[in-house]
């Protein structure tokens, strides 16, 4: 996930309930990933896939931000939770790129892009993915020097 600002209140239990039941629709056909909310009533925590274990953690800033409009803090919970689930994916079929300099940017260009093709999503979601998988692509990657 891109640091961007997102959410950074800690999850409420309703918050996080909600983001159990948005899983219990996403996870359809990936019983191989777990989903851990152990960390989501830690303000500013983060949300993030950890192929050491197949686990997605959420953290606050599964929650978009409010009032704004850059693509990726306005992300749903439902293409954030889409987001690491297409990181998963892409591990679980060995598409594994090095998380440092332009390859982690890219690889959350992929990921986003991965994610817009889960037909749970509506077409504001997956058009938000889109949006945010472009403007990675012109911010980070092409404007990328090093
Ligand atoms: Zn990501």
């Amino acid at each position: 996930m891109i640091k961007t600002k997102r959410n950074t209140q800690a999850l409420s239990q309703a918050q996080i309930d909600y983001c159990e039941t948005v899983w219990d629709v996403l996870k359809e056909g990936h019983d191989f990933i777990r989903l851990d909310c152990t960390r989501a009533s830690q303000p500013a925590s983060l949300t993030s896939y950890k192929p050491d274990d197949k686990t997605i953690y959420v953290g606050a800033n599964v929650f978009p931000a409010i009032n704004t409009t850059d693509p990726h803090a306005s992300l749903s919970v439902l293409a954030c939770l889409a987001h690491e689930l297409a990181h998963a994916e892409r591990d679980k079929l060995c598409i594994r790129r090095n998380m440092q300099g332009i390859e982690y940017y890219i690889e959350e260009v992929e990921a986003c892009l991965h994610a817009s093709c889960y037909l749970v999503l509506n077409d504001y979601d997956r058009q938000q993915l889109y949006l945010c998988a472009s403007d990675i692509l012109c911010l980070e990657v092409i404007g990328y020097d090093n």
